[in-house]
This record gives structure tokens, sequence and C-alpha cells, in this order.
């Protein structure tokens, strides 16, 4: 692609628990010696200009530096990356605070911030010689992997959830992917089920266990702060599922603040809904790690929702107490409330997407948000995810009108200009 762009500074995997290093090219899911969870590491100190060099190009391929991606691998591309920073002032006064504005990561390719983990997991696995792959998903995951393995000529295999939407469904399908549903009693039976299978190593799995996935999500972070010109955010709020988004945003922006590229770090703070938040059960009662709790079928924000949370939910959990943050949960209305406010300033998200800009609403009460903030809410997926959540949310057509210039220039003249 770019010839002169400096290639990819990552060393090796560690794994979060036993602490053991493995080689980067081979293709692992958990720690084989334990089963922790892998996180890759990089020689900061090769890093070259990153600013400068990421200011030639437009997505995420220009974050090269800081993926995991092989110099000889093919980056598999959707044009994934670079979505927009929307600064919100009138949602930020009635915040109550200094400024908001919203990543909008509903415009990626398949319309949800999958895209870039996707994008990055299926250029790396299809590199290492995989010719098909499986994942599990609510939706949005599946629909990204499907059109990153039909862009690299994969078999894809999606295996759903209960909260799979139809329009979600079809999404995957109509990207050539095999969908099976999942008949199961608790999200854990998933996990276990998803790591027992990754471990034989017949397919590549592709979900947060997977360590090169989340690398990709650290892109929302250098984004915002690129945007920002150099700076972070005081707050950063993220809707959790997994919690890979937000634990990849954190590290990349930790990863800037090593390089000297921003001087200070923000506060992360996740997000879930109130009938179903393990995660804010374990940060409350101070505890390292989630338990379950709640019920995915009462919530209306399908993509984060789960009783129980991969590897205990534990570094999230991490990332938002080395950060200072919080996390919380928003009702079924302020869940409504926040899209419906988004979209009367001209963003249309799902509801899932929206619970980041509903708890910066109640921020300001629930005594964590600083009436100085600057803050930023990742929305994570567009509107037409959920069509009939859209459809009971949004506001009913007002009536009928006769197409004649007199019957609508009458109907007209009742607007205020
Ligand atoms: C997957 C998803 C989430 C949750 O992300 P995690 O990384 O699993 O925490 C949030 N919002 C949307 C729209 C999603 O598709
Ligand atoms: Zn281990």
């Amino acid at each position: 692609m770019n010839g002169s762009r400096p290639t990819s500074t990552a060393t090796h995997l560690r794994c979060d628990d036993c602490d053991q290093t493995r080689e980067l090219g081979e293709l692992v899911t958990v720690c084989p010696n334990c089963g922790g969870l892998l996180e890759t590491e990089y020689d900061l100190s090769r890093v070259v200009d990153l600013a400068d060099h990421a200011a030639r190009e437009r997505g995420m391929w220009r974050w090269r530096q800081l993926l995991p991606l092989p110099p000889t691998a093919t980056e598999l591309t959707l044009g994934e990356g670079d979505s927009p920073l929307v600064s919100l002032p009138r949602s930020a006064r009635r915040a109550g605070i200094a400024a908001l504005a919203v990543k909008n990561d509903g415009l990626m390719p398949t319309g949800s911030f999958k895209d870039r983990g996707f994008a990055l997991a299926v250029s790396f696995a299809h590199h290492l010689g995989e010719r098909a792959g499986f994942t599990y998903s609510s939706g949005n995951a599946g629909a990204s992997f499907a059109a990153y393995c039909a862009r690299a000529g994969m078999a894809a295999t999606v295996l759903v959830e209960s909260v799979a939407n139809d329009a979600k469904v079809a999404l995957i399908t109509l990207h050539g992917a095999e969908v099976h549903r999942l008949e199961y009693d608790s999200s854990a039976e998933i996990f276990t089920a998803v790591e027992a299978l990754a471990r034989q190593g017949h397919h590549t799995y592709v979900n947060f266990l997977n360590p090169i996935r989340h690398e990709a999500m650290k892109v929302t972070a250098y984004e915002i702060c690129e945007s920002s010109g150099w700076q972070a955010p005081d707050v950063v709020v993220h809707p959790v599922g997994t919690g890979g988004g937000l634990w990849g945003a954190w590290k990349g922006f930790t990863e800037l603040h090593a390089l000297g590229l921003i001087d200070r770090l923000p506060r992360m703070v996740g997000v879930q809904s109130t009938v179903c938040a393990p995660l804010v059960e374990a940060f409350d009662a101070g505890r390292e790690a989630t338990g379950r709790t709640g019920d995915p079928s009462a919530t209306i924000a399908q993509s984060i929702a789960g009783d129980a949370m991969i590897h205990g939910g534990r570094r999230v959990l991490r990332a938002i107490r080395e950060s200072g943050g919080v996390a919380v949960s928003v009702d079924e209305q302020e869940i409504a409330d926040a899209v419906r406010d988004l979209g009367r300033e001209g963003i249309g998200v799902e509801p899932s997407a929206a619970v980041s800009y509903a708890a910066l609403r109640a921020g300001r009460r629930a005594g964590w948000l600083p009436e100085s903030s600057r803050a930023v809410a990742v929305v994570t997926g567009t509107s037409l995810k959920q069509p009939a959540a859209l459809q009971a949310i949004a506001p009913p057509v007002v009536g009928r009108v006769r197409a004649d210039a007199d019957a609508l220039s009458a109907l007209l003249a009742g607007r205020s200009r």
C-alpha cells in the first residue's frame, strides 16, 4: 500500500494470568498454558513519528505501527476507521458539562464499531493461511465478521444469540455467512463452549477472546485524540457488552500517553442496561470479576445484553479502575430518550449505542461527572440495525395530505418559519 509507512512494532503475546509469552505468528485464542487472555505487547521505542505518518493517510490502517499485522500481510479493507467526532454543544448544555461530542462509529462499513476489529482479525487469520472461521454474535459482530470473510474469500460460520433480530441476521447471511441460532440458558454456556472449540484449534475463532481483534479497538482512541488536536477528553463513555471496545480504547489512550502524544489520560466510564448489568454490580461491590446476573431479554439494548461476561469482565473492570472511572447503568426509559435525543441532534443510533449518551445525561446528577468535563460518548451502531426499536421510539407520522399545491400550501402555512 504505502511503501514508506513504518511497519508493526508488535513483539509478542503475553498472558494476563500466568505471564507466559508467545510468538505472534501463530493462531492462538486463549493462553495454551492456563487458559488466560493474551495481550499483544509492542516495542514502543521503535514507533516512528506516529502522528506524522498517520496524517498522510485515511482509515484504520494508517495506525499499522501499533497493530499486530505482520509486515508481509495484506490489509483487508472495506473503508473502516475515521468515523466522525461530532461536537454537540446543545447536548453539553443539557447535560450541564463543558463539552460533549459523540464518536459516531455507526458510520462504519457494516454499521457498527465492530468493523475495525474484524478488519484486523480476519486479515491476520487470512495471512496465516486460515480459510474458515467462526464467531458468535448478537448480530453486529456476525455481520462484520461475515463481510470481512467475504472480502478475504474465507468461509464464515456465525452462531447467533437469542437476542439477534431478523434484520441483523439477514445482514449476516447477506454477506455469505452460514448462520445457526444458539440454544442456551446463560451466556456463560456460550463462553465455555466456544473456548473449548477454540482450544481444539479446528477453526479460527474471532471474538473478545481473540488477542488480535481488540488491538484494532485502540484506533478509536487514536482517532479521538487526533481529531482533538492531540488531546484526550476528560471522560470517555463506552457501552459495554464483552468489554472489548472499552478495554481496547483504554489501551490506545495509554499507548499515546506513553509515546508522549497526549499529556493526560481520560477517565473511562462503562455503561450497561439496568436490567442486565453484571459489570456495574461487580464494580459497585468492589469485586475483581463479574458474576451471573440480569435478564438479556428484558432490554432493548440487544448488543450489550448478556447475563455474564467473558473472563469475568476482569480487564474491563481493571481499565475502569486504573483510569479513575466508573461503571454505571441506565434504565429502559433513559435509553429510549437517548435514542430520541440523539436523533434530534442528527445522529441515528441503535439503543445499545445510545447508552453512553444516556449515561452522560445522568452523570451530573449521579455525581461522577464534574461540570468542567469535556466528554466523548462513543456511539457504536447505527439506527437501522434495530428497525423495530427505531419504529417504536421515533415519533409518529402526523397525518395525510393530498398531493395538491393548495392543500400543501395550507399545510405549510401552519408551520412556523
Ligand atoms: C458489540 C457492541 C457493543 C459492545 O461491545 P463490546 O466490545 O462487546 O463491549 C456495543 N454496542 C454495539 C452497537 C455493539 O455492536
Ligand atoms: Zn497463561
